[in-house]
């Protein structure tokens, strides 16, 4: 059996990540959704909600589950018996960032691979920060989003007036 994860802060999960989720789900048997517990970013979602907007958009793709995890994302790989890692790639500038990662994970495990999947153009432009920052400031975000996502934004940001 064939078991990917794909690890990422997910805050939160957009229709870019579901893409790529769903690229790998038709690639490996099993697809593991890891959201990282401590990224160095501000958060606007906690851990627990992180998890559970991610399990309620993926709820319909029998082969994707979602987990968090805490420390080296080689160890969540190998404890989840993965075979390899995949990450979304929007553009060119996201490669740099995804060799340097690549490089390090191989460095810590030489039997890690990272799969890179290229998202659907019309989410080339799509960030989980631009994506608040939009919704911050009331800009329509439903074509972006899962509906339990849009439904957590609009709870979270206060209403302009
Ligand atoms: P991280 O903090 O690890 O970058 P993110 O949640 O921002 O976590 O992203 C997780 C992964 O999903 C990364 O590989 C990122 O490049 C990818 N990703 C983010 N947004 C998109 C998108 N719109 N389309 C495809 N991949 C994306």
């Amino acid at each position: 059996m064939t078991i990917a994860v794909y690890p990422g802060s997910f805050d939160p999960i957009t229709n870019g990540h579901i893409d790529i989720a769903l690229r790998a789900a038709r690639l490996f048997d099993q697809v593991i959704i890891g959201v990282y517990d401590t990224p160095s970013k501000n958060l606007m979602f906690n851990t627990k909600e992180r998890v559970e907007l991610a399990r309620q958009s993926v709820a319909q793709i029998t082969n994707v589950d979602v987990r968090p995890f805490t420390g080296l994302t080689v160890e969540f790989a190998r404890q989840m018996g993965a075979q390899a890692i995949v990450r979304g790639l929007r553009a060119v500038t996201d490669f740099e960032n995804e060799f340097e990662m690549a490089m390090m994970n191989r460095k810590l495990d030489p039997d890690c691979d990272v799969v890179c999947l290229m998202t659907n153009i019309k989410y080339s432009f799509l960030s989980s920060s631009l994506l608040k920052e939009v919704a911050n400031l009331g800009g329509d975000i439903d074509d972006l989003v899962p509906k339990p996502v849009a439904i957590a934004l609009r709870k979270r940001i206060p209403v302009r007036l």
